[in-house]
This record gives C-alpha cells, structure tokens and sequence, in this order.
C-alpha cells in the first residue's frame, strides 16, 4: 500500500479505480505559410467556433453547478476577445509567416509565462485558463471534436490540476473523486468538490503520476490521505468511515424543518452564503432559514462593464422574492484585493489585501455605490431586507456611508420610487480595528457580522490567499475567538445582534464556542446548513456554562 499526503478540501471518503486525466493538449507543428490573410482568418473563425463552444459550456455548467461556478466560461470568453492576445496572435501569423495553430500556441506560451509570474494568486491562477481557451481555439483549427466523456463506470480522477472547462465536460455522475498534484482550496476543482459534495485532496505533489492509472485507491477527503491499493485493514477503517458518513447524511435530511435548539432550549439562526441567484435553489433545499451573506461582487465580476441599476435591482429583486419573506442580508460590493475587475481600472498594489478594496472603493467612487444602494433600497419592498457593509475599520466610514444612504432615499422619494423602511443596516467585522472598537459602532448600526476569513487574516498577518502559510494559520487562535467575543458583548450591550459569515461560522467544533458568546447567526455555505444545525441541536449548554 502507497500513501499519499494532500490536504482535503471536502470530507467525504471514497474508494474506487483511478482514471489519469488525460490532458487532450492540441498537436501543434511549425508550418510556414505564403499566405498570412488565409491564416488570420482561419483563426477568426476557429475563435467564433471556440465562442460557441464556450455559450455551451456555460449553459451546462450552470445546470450543473451554478451561475457562480459556470461564469468562468463567460471570463474565457472575454479573454479570447481580448485586444493583447489577438494582436500578439496576428503579429505572429504576419511576423513569422507562420500558421495559426504555432500563433496560438505561443502567444498562450507567453501570456502563461506572464500570468504564472505575476505575485496576485488570483492572476496566476489565469495562467490555465489562457492555455485552456488557446487549446480550444487549435482544436478548432484542427477540427478536432469537443470532448465528451465515454468511459464506463465511476472514477476516482487524478490530475496535475484540472481547468474549469475540463472540469465541466465531466460526467459528473462517474466521479467518485478529484485528486490533483497542485491547486489550492480556491481551485476550481476544491469548489467544484465542494458542490458536488463529493470528497477531494488537492497538493498531493509529484508522488501522483500517470502510473497510478487504473489501481484501485481510496481517498479519505477528511485528512487528506490518499491510499493507493490500500490494505485489508485500511479498506475497513475507511468502509466504517464512509459508512459513518452515509448515516450521517441520511440523518441531516431528517433534520429538514426542525429548529435550531439546543438540548436546554437556546435557539440561533442558521443562514446560508450565496454569491448568486443561481445558488438560491441550494439554500432552500438546505432549508436555510434566510440569507446571511450575499456576496454582491459577483454581479460586478460576472458582467464586463459595471452592471447597471436595473441589472442589479432586478437580482436582488429575485432573492427578496425567492426567500419569500426569510431575511436577506446583500453585502454591497467587496471588490479589490483577490476579486479584480478589469473595468474597475483599479491600480495595481503591493498589498492588494491592505490596500484599496470594498468600502474604501465605494466611499470614494461613490457614483457606483450610490447605483447599488438605489438598486437595493428599491428591491426592499420585494421582502426582508438587510444591508451590510464590508471591510469596515471607523466610525467614520460609518457614519459617512449612513448619510450617503439618506441621499440616496431622499432622491428616490423624490422620483417618487418605492423602497421599505424597514431595512436594516449592518456591518462586517472583519478588521482587527471594527472588533476593537465594536463597542463605538454598535450604537450607529442594527446588526454585525463576522467575517471570520478575512478577521484572522489581519488578526494573525496570515495571507488568506497564500496555500503555503496554512500551518501558521490557527483559525481556532485565541486572539480571533477575543476578537469576536468582544464583538458579541458590544452588540448585545446595545441590543442589536450578531451573526457569522465566514467559514469559521460552519466549523462545528465552534458551534458550542459561539452559543455560549450568545451569537445570533451563523451563515454557511448551503451544504452545511444541516449539519451545523445537527451540532447545534445535541449541546447541552446548562454542562458547559463557563
Ligand atoms: C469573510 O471575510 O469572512 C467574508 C465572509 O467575506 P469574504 O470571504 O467574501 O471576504
Ligand atoms: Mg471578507
């Protein structure tokens, strides 16, 4: 028996035959050519039939896994209009009197080159997208099929790394699970998994090679332990640990309807993230009682321009009305930092996560915040509305964002557009600074939310984005829990309440942690609205008062 060590990103275990994701990377030759026009426009029209490829790509993958995850084919698409990488492509084909397929292939060579050097995650990370949509385009060039999945049975996939459209043409129904060399828990394959609830190790290094194709092996996602041709007793352990599990999932299902209570009878909501319309299906199916984090960006980064009053108003309008009266907590737009817009034409940074990014973005180009907040008060009246603000540090910022938002209702009243007053205004806690001073915003707002991510990231100097400082990242670290304890007693001094959206939210060795501070709220991905509220429902807090 071989191990493997990765790092899991979905508990769940599976064992199974692994299938060594062949990689269909376009062959390309050299060739000299008399004719450059003929080639440039053999490569206009693989690039239209690459464009088309992409539309259905995108209406599978959001049937299969949601706008949030299918909008990467809408990036492609951008990204194969864009100005720099035709013209790099011409320039070759004319330069070099050369084919279409070498000018692809190089021009993807180059800008990958520069996308893998670049110090953003995020940019580095297009580094395979660059090569996946010129693969696509040659393969166009070359005439080759679309790739479809024809192989029998179920598998455990292995890869160096998948890219978003290799992941899509998956037959879902025959993956078991991904087990990837590289990638990091914001890869498309980890989210991927995740929506699937299927389990997955990413970063399981050089070990996994081709040579494993077709053993049999088993992938625990829980420690991220891969064991190939795993022994009698190993197959045991992980059969009962995958039983477990099974039961486990069988026993959420019954926990639809019931409340959020614990054994001595105190009560919390329990809320999902979304970052879309297209995730709204998920939370109800979790049976979320509200959402308690919708992640606005997305609106911006899926749009190629700044997406406009009626665009947005018309999507928050949708949640409102979908919730059917369920509290909805919109975040206005965190952009900077990891999520870039192009046409946002943000400067580039030393440190993007100290720098220039969400409210300090808003508080400053306050044209496109006064579009959002217009939207979202004119939505309010579709249901139970709640608006917070991201990234907050000062009293300032607050007070501030307050008076724009009065603006806004009183240009609205004098249109003579509708909007509720019953709104509610919240913010995140998600800076050192917004903990420490909890006690100062309290009075100004009606509700806090944790954003734990980004609250340890700055608490513990931790580059959230960084894979290879996870060991110095101690998301349980006392200073974080202070942090938030704080928070809760600030809140609750002034009546208002306190909820946690960030991930540490879903982590059930905290659940109990968070009861005793008295937190109101915990927002978590949809897959883990149940098993937070399983958690919750077995505390006894009357053993365990401190
Ligand atoms: C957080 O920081 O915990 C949070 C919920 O916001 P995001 O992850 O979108 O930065
Ligand atoms: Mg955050």
């Amino acid at each position: 028996m071989k191990v493997i060590r990765g790092k899991g990103v979905f508990g769940a275990v599976a064992i199974g035959k692994i299938a060594f994701y062949k990689r269909r990377d376009a062959k390309v030759t050299r060739e000299k050519s008399e004719n450059p026009d003929k080639e440039k426009l053999r490569f206009e029209k693989a690039k239209q039939a690459a464009v088309s490829q992409l539309d259905s790509l995108y209406e599978k993958a959001l049937r299969e896994v949601g706008e949030a995850n299918a909008s990467i084919f809408e990036i492609h698409k951008m990204m194969l209009e864009d100005e720099d990488y035709n013209e790099s492509v011409m320039n070759i084909i004319e330069s070099q009197q050369v084919n279409a397929e070498y000018a692809a292939a190089v021009t993807a060579d180059n800008f990958a080159e520069m996308f893998s050097s670049m110090d953003d995650e995020y940019m580095k990370a297009r580094a395979v997208d660059v090569r996946d949509i010129s693969n696509r385009v040659i393969r166009c060039l070359n005439g080759d099929e679309e790739f479809s999945d024809n192989s029998n049975g179920e598998f455990i996939i292995c890869s160096d790394d998948l890219t978003p459209s290799e992941t899509v043409t998956l037959d879902k129904d025959k993956v078991l699970a991904f087990v990837t060399k590289y990638g990091s828990s914001s890869s498309h394959t980890a989210i991927l998994a995740r929506t699937m609830n299927i389990p997955a190790v990413i970063g399981a290094g050089e070990e996994l090679d081709e040579s494993l194709d077709g053993k049999i092996a088993a992938v625990d996602g829980f420690t991220g332990i891969v064991y190939i041709d795993p022994d009698a007793e190993t197959l045991h352990m992980l059969t009962e640990k995958q039983e477990e599990a099974r039961r486990k999932k069988e026993l959420l299902q019954s926990l639809k309807g019931k409340d959020n209570v614990t054994l001595d009878g105190a009560r919390i909501d329990i809320f999902a993230n979304i970052s879309g319309t297209g995730d709204i299906g998920a939370a109800l199916v979790n049976d979320a009682g509200g959402i308690g984090l919708f992640r606005s960006e997305f609106l911006y980064l899926e749009s190629e321009d700044y997406p406009d009053e009626q665009v947005q108003f018309s999507a928050y309008k949708k949640v409102l009305e979908s919730m059917a009266g369920k509290k909805v907590v919109i975040r206005t737009m965190d952009i900077g930092a990891d999520k870039q817009i192009g046409y946002f034409g943000l400067d580039k940074e030393d440190n993007p996560a100290l720098g220039y990014r969400a409210i300090r973005i808003c508080l400053t180009r306050q044209d496109v915040f006064k579009t959002q907040l217009r939207a979202l008060m004119r939505a309010s009246v579709y249901g139970r509305l709640a608006i917070m603000f991201p990234m907050i540090t000062s009293l300032d910022e607050v007070k501030e964002i307050k008076s724009i938002l009065e603006e806004v209702k009183k240009e609205l009243k004098s249109e003579g557009l509708e909007y509720s007053d019953n709104v509610e205004i919240g913010i995140m806690i998600e800076t050192p600074a917004a903990a420490v001073i909890s006690d100062i915003l309290a009075p100004e707002v009606d509700f806090f939310s944790v954003g734990t991510n980004d609250l340890i990231q700055y608490t513990l100097a931790v580059d959230r984005q960084n894979p290879k400082l996870e060991r110095f990242c101690n998301t349980h670290h006392e200073a974080v829990l202070r942090l938030i304890k704080y928070a809760a007693k600030s809140a609750h001094k002034h009546g208002k309440w306190i909820g946690i959206c960030g991930e540490l939210g879903a982590d059930t060795e905290l659940t109990e942690q968070w009861l005793k501070m008295g937190v109101d709220e915990l927002s978590v991905s949809p897959p883990f609205v149940l098993e937070v509220r399983s958690r919750v429902r077995e505390i006894d807090l009357t053993q365990s008062r401190e």
